[in-house]
C-alpha cells in the first residue's frame, strides 16, 4: 500500500537520494540539536577521538538517518548502517563490529528492536570497545575477548521510552528531533524543487510545507505528487492554487491531515464517544498496527492539539471535536 504517511522509506524516497542533505550546513531546522552536535563533532576532531555515541529519537522521517550520515561525513570517517530487526544473532553484530575502521560511524536504525542477546554484546562494545564472545558449547565453551577499534554508534529510535535503560545510559549524546516549522519545511521543499528541477513559487512551496505534518519525508513525497498533478493540469509552474488543488485531490486537507487521520479521529468520536479508548482497541477497530498508530498517526494529531493521550487511553480534545465539526461535550477542557 502506497501511503503518503508511513513508517518506512518508500521507493521514491531512495530514488531521490539527491534530496538528502550531505553536510550539516545544508541540514535545515533542528537548530539547537545541530548546534550542539557541531560542537561535539569539533571537540572530538580536535582531540583526535571518535565521537561519543549518539542516540537520535523522534518520529519517522524527521532526519535521523540523514543526520547519522552527516555526522560521519563531518567527522571524515566511514559510515555503516544496519537496523535492529536485521541483526538477528550476536554473530551478525560481531561481524559488523570487527569490520569497522577506527572512528567509523555505525548507524543502527530502530535500535529498540534489537534482540536482547544482541543488545547485551553491544554494552561492552560501546563502553570499552571490546567484544566478549562465547565460543563452543557445553563444557568446552569458553569466552574470548576481542578488541575493537574505537567507533561511534549512532542509534535511532522513534521513542526514547522504547529503549532499555542500560542501552540508553551508554549513549553520551542523546538528541531529540522535533517536528519542523512550516518555514523550515518551506526551505526543504524549495531545496527539493531545485534538486528535482521543479518550478514552484514561494507560496506554492509554503502550501506544501504547511501540509506536510511537520515532517521532511512527507514534504518530499507531497512535492513529487504535486509535481505530477501540475505536469498534467498546469503549464508546469506550481503556485499556491495548483498545490492546493493537488493536495486536496490527494486527500490531504488544509491542516495536513489525510484520510487515515480522519478515520482515526472519526473512530474515536463515533464508535467510542470521544474516548478514552485504549490503543489496542483502536488498532483492532481500524485494522492498523498499533506501532503505526503510535509512531506515525498519533504524534502529529497530538501536536495539532486534536488528540490527548491519557492514562486511561486516547481522547479527543475540544479541538478534535471542532475539527470534525462536532460539538464537544460540556466540561471538556481545551
Ligand atoms: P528518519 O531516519 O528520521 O526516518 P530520514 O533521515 O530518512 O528520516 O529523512 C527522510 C527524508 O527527509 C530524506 O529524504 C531526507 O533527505 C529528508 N530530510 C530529513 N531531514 C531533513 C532536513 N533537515 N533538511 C532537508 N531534508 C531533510
Amino acid at each position: 500500500e502506497d501511503r503518503l504517511v508511513s513508517r518506512e522509506e518508500q521507493g521514491d524516497d531512495t530514488l531521490d537520494n539527491g534530496m538528502r542533505p550531505l553536510r550539516m550546513a545544508d541540514f535545515i531546522g533542528q537548530k539547537q540539536l545541530r548546534e550542539n552536535l557541531q560542537i561535539f563533532i569539533e571537540a572530538a576532531r580536535k582531540r583526535g577521538d571518535a565521537l561519543d555515541h549518539v542516540l537520535l529519537f523522534g518520529p519517522p522521517g524527521l532526519g535521523k538517518t540523514t543526520l547519522a550520515q552527516i555526522v560521519a561525513r563531518e567527522m571524515g570517517v566511514g559510515f555503516r548502517a544496519t537496523s535492529g530487526p536485521v541483526v538477528a544473532r550476536a554473530g551478525d553484530l560481531a561481524a559488523i563490529l570487527t569490520n569497522l575502521q577506527p572512528h567509523d560511524v555505525l548507524f543502527i536504525d530502530e535500535i529498540h528492536r534489537l534482540n536482547p542477546a544482541v543488545e547485551e554484546i553491544l554494552y561492552p562494545a560501546m563502553e570499552d570497545f571490546v567484544l566478549d564472545l562465547i565460543i563452543g558449547e557445553g563444557p568446552a565453551a569458553r569466552s574470548v575477548r576481542i578488541d575493537l577499534p574505537p567507533f561511534t554508534l549512532v542509534g535511532a529510535t522513534t521513542r526514547s521510552g522504547l529503549i532499555t535503560t542500560p542501552l540508553r545510559e551508554r549513549f553520551g549524546i542523546p538528541l531529540r528531533l522535533n517536528f519542523y516549522q512550516p518555514e523550515e519545511l518551506r526551505l526543504i521543499v524549495e531545496r527539493g524543487t531545485r534538486v528535482l528541477g521543479i518550478e514552484m513559487d514561494e507560496e506554492g512551496a509554503l502550501e506544501v510545507a504547511r501540509r506536510s505534518r511537520g515532517t521532511p519525508r512527507v514534504a518530499g513525497r507531497l512535492l513529487r505528487r504535486v509535481r505530477d498533478f501540475a505536469a498534467v493540469a498546469g503549464d508546469g509552474r506550481i503556485d499556491r492554487k495548483i498545490a492546493d488543488a493537488a493536495l486536496l485531490r490527494l486527500g490531504v486537507d488544509p491542516r495536513g491531515l489525510d484520510a487515515m487521520d480522519r478515520r482515526y479521529l472519526h473512530c474515536i468520536a463515533d464508535v467510542y464517544s470521544g474516548g478514552p479508548v485504549g490503543v489496542e482497541t483502536l488498532a483492532a477497530a481500524l485494522s492498523e498496527q498499533r506501532d503505526v498508530l503510535e509512531e506515525v498517526i498519533e504524534p502529529y494529531l497530538i501536536q495539532q492539539g486534536l488528540l490527548q493521550r491519557t492514562p486511561r487511553g486516547r481522547m479527543l480534545t475540544r479541538g478534535g471535536y471542532e475539527y470534525l465539526g462536532l460539538t464537544p461535550p460540556k466540561g471538556l477542557e481545551r
